[in-house]
């Protein structure tokens, strides 16, 4: 299988291990630079890397200038730029020409796959298995052609409904969803059902899909609002 790689530009070495380990953990390849220069070095090395990771204050040339200059030369590879404080993301705003998306630290590792995942489907560079319609999350593995669900290679049963809130989780990971969100988008917008209905369908999928139902950490309760996927 093909690696799908990452440029992580990162001078902290203790935020590029963090970012590293998650990538590893979620199928990609980290490549690792910790100055602008070294980035521009291995992307030349590199040119399979197909998404950028790229820190803003740096001891060299900043994070926006390796942007510029990534986009001199390749239009499409796609470009995150990591950002620490407020004033920089004024700056990335003025700068999504070149850079694609941007993540505030500290970001949870849920967040940042995303957004690298979201960039892959974008720049329409993911392996083959993802092109026959998969979503890939953890352990789970969700098969949107044939409305299946797998976790670690085990087919898990599922109604239409259950796969529909797995497919929602799925494509919105680390975000805290309102009932009411899940309910519009499983159920429709004419469906005037009681929120309940979400309740009882989130217990009935904990007990199919988390290792122990009674303390859920792949469906999490967000007190007084609704539930996230995110682990
Ligand atoms: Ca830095």
């Amino acid at each position: 299988m093909e690696m799908k790689k990452v440029l992580v530009l990162e001078d902290e070495s203790s935020i590029r291990s963090f970012v590293v380990i998650n990538l590893k953990r979620s199928g990609y390849e980290p490549i690792e630079a910790e100055t602008g220069e070294q980035a521009l070095e291995q992307l030349k090395q590199n040119p399979d890397i197909k998404v950028a990771l790229l820190d803003v204050m740096l001891p060299d040339i900043d994070g926006f200038e390796v942007c510029r200059r990534i986009r001199a030369s390749d239009s499409k590879i796609g470009i995150i730029m990591l950002t620490a404080k407020a004033q920089e993301m004024d700056k990335v705003t003025g700068l999504m020409t070149g850079a694609d998306d941007y993540v505030t630290k500290p970001f949870s590792p849920a967040e940042l796959t995303a957004r690298i995942d979201a960039l892959f489907r974008r720049t329409g560079a993911e392996d083959p298995q993802e092109d026959k319609g998969e979503l890939r999350h953890g352990p789970f593995r969700l098969n949107t052609r044939n409305r299946t669900l797998e976790k670690n290679g085990e087919r898990i049963k599922l109604t239409q409904i259950e796969y529909s809130i797995m497919k929602l989780f799925m494509d919105n990971p680390g975000r805290a969803l309102s009932r009411e969100d899940i309910l519009n988008a499983v159920w429709g917008r004419d469906y005037f059902g009681e929120l309940k209905i979400v309740d009882v369908n989130i217990r009935r999928l904990r007990i199919k899909i988390e290792d122990n139902s009674t303390i859920p950490t792949y469906i999490t309760t967000v007190w007084g609002y609704g539930y996230k996927w995110g682990f």
